[in-house]
């Protein structure tokens, strides 16, 4: 067995392996990265980007249905699924070597294969021993399916991008970003969806708002939202699948898709053998500075739990690397005020504070600013699909300590607005900035 000697080892090429690897290189260290898979992980493969790509399709969608009160005269036929996805997994075939081209650039060693630790400071791949003063585990998650009977005739995220055309009628069950992402680009690209909610609301870790105004669009839009039930069975059927509910209901579909949450990839990777710490959820637990328990051992990404979203994990990933090659002790990544997007039709974009979490943490001196309007975009035509946004101030200084928004454009105006949150920006702050009109970000500088 051949035995390399590195500074680094990073197990996993998702997000944060990479952006680690690549910076750690790019301090002078020498990389090994092991990639099981497809370099670019899920966010490549299997999430962001060919998620997005879908969600480009629905915009389109919405948009033709718009443009006759825009004096478009069109006419549609069928929506080429087979074309959109061939055109999706070329694009992605692109992205796989682009990163391959830039670890090879920056002098990362690229191993294919399961990485495993046999010891503290080795990891063998495929019968080859890496030994490292410094290892990262960034393997991330996979999707998680329940316990009923029949849950493997269903499929996941995964599933859903292998789809080689648009199922007629599907369900998906879950309520958390990929449930409604999902739920809407099926809608829009024409199937007939029902989404299926155990709880009494959309999206319940959000502001509350948020939920309750993309129930409604989605219900405007034709999905048919069950709420409080959940699958209790699936079976195979003459036309596809037959879900049963709790209450007895039985639904006929094409397809069925569980989006219920993730679970980290951490079997097989001999933790017990390094003596490496999960928490009870099977999460490696990981300090402020992404240290596991093990000296030595770092994790980062979708494996420790904490916001599972590619930026999170690159800027974790390039954090570490800067504090143990590049000279900067300190160097860590602050975990709070993280700026989301759900890309669900309307969009959401959100950070900071909801209004509950804020109310519960600083208590009566919260105030909430509010504002429900429909765009200019539908000035011209009946159909509507309202904004709503929200911003959560706290202290007599009414520091705006949360920002919500649902809508259209929701998901490209947020970026700036988390960089003054950032920043501690006030409500007076927000009043004294000029408005951009007419948009619909200027209602954030405009509410009383
Ligand atoms: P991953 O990207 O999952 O990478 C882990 C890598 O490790 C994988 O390539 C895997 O093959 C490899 N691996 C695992 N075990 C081993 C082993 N033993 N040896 C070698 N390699 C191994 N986030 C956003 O910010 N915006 C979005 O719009 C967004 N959309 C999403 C949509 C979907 C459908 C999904 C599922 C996720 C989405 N996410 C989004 C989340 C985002 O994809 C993840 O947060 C991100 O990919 C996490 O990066 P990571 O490096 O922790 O793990
Ligand atoms: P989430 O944690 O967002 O949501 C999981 C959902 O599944 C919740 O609604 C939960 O309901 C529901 N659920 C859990 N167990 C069951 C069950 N047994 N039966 C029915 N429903 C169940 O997970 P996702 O899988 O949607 O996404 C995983 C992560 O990936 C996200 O948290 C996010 O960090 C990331 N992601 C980011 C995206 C983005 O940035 N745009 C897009 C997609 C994913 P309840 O509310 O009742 O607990």
């Amino acid at each position: 067995m051949a035995n390399q000697q590195h500074d680094l080892v990073v197990i996993g090429g998702g997000s944060g392996g990479i952006a680690a690897a690549r910076r750690a290189a790019q301090h002078g260290a020498r990389v090994a990265l092991v990639e099981s898979g497809r370099l670019g992980g899920t966010c490549v493969n299997q999430g962001c980007v060919p998620k997005k790509v879908m969600w480009h399709a629905a915009q389109l969608a919405h948009a033709l249905e718009d443009a006759a009160a825009y004096g478009f005269e069109l006419e549609l036929r069928q929506h080429d699924w087979p074309r959109l996805k061939t055109g999706r997994d070329a694009y992605i075939a692109r992205l796989n070597d682009i990163y391959l081209r830039n670890l090879e650039k920056d002098g990362v060693q690229v191993l294919r294969g399961q990485g495993r630790f046999s010891e503290p400071t080795k990891v063998t791949v495929d019968g080859r021993v890496l030994s490292a003063k410094h290892v990262l585990v960034a393997t991330g998650g996979r999707p998680e399916r329940p316990d009923v009977p029949g849950a493997e005739l269903g499929i996941d995220s995964d599933g859903f991008f292998a789809l080689a055309h648009c199922p007629e009628r599907i369900a998906v069950v879950g309520s958390g970003y990929i449930a409604v992402e999902l739920a809407g680009m099926l809608r829009a690209l024409g199937a007939k969806v029902s989404l299926v909610v155990r709880g009494t609301q959309l999206l319940r870790n959000f502001d509350r708002m948020l939920g309750e105004a993309l129930l409604e669009s989605a219900r405007a839009q034709g999905i048919d939202v069950l709420l409080q039930t959940r699958v209790q069975s699936l079976a195979l059927a003459d036309h596809g699948l037959r879900a049963v509910l709790q209450d007895g209901k039985a639904m006929d579909l094409n397809c069925l898709i569980w989006a219920i949450g993730r679970s980290p990839n951490t079997e097989g990777l001999g933790l017990e053998t390094a003596g490496v710490t999960v928490t009870k959820e099977g999460f490696i637990a990981t300090d402020a500075l992404q240290n596991t328990n093990v000296p030595g051992i770092y994790a980062v990404g979708d494996v420790t739990g904490r916001a599972a979203l590619t930026p999170v994990a690159i800027a974790a990933g390039r954090r570490l690397a800067d504090r143990l090659f590049g000279g900067q002790a300190d160097r860590r990544l602050d975990y709070s005020q993280i700026p989301t997007v759900v890309f669900s039709h309307p969009p959401i974009g959100t950070v900071g504070l909801s209004e509950a979490e804020a109310r519960a943490q600083h208590g009566e001196s919260i105030k909430v600013y509010t504002s429900r309007f429909n765009a200019l975009y539908y000035g011209v035509m009946q159909h509507k699909v309202p904004s709503h946004m929200k911003l959560v101030t706290a202290g007599p200084e009414e520091k705006v300590v949360g920002c919500h928004v649902i809508g259209q454009g929701a998901d490209e105006l947020l970026q700036g607005f988390a960089v003054a949150i950032r920043m501690g920006a006030t409500k007076q702050d927000f009043d004294d900035t000029i408005a951009i009109h007419p948009t619909s970000a200027e209602e954030l500088v405009t509410m009383r």
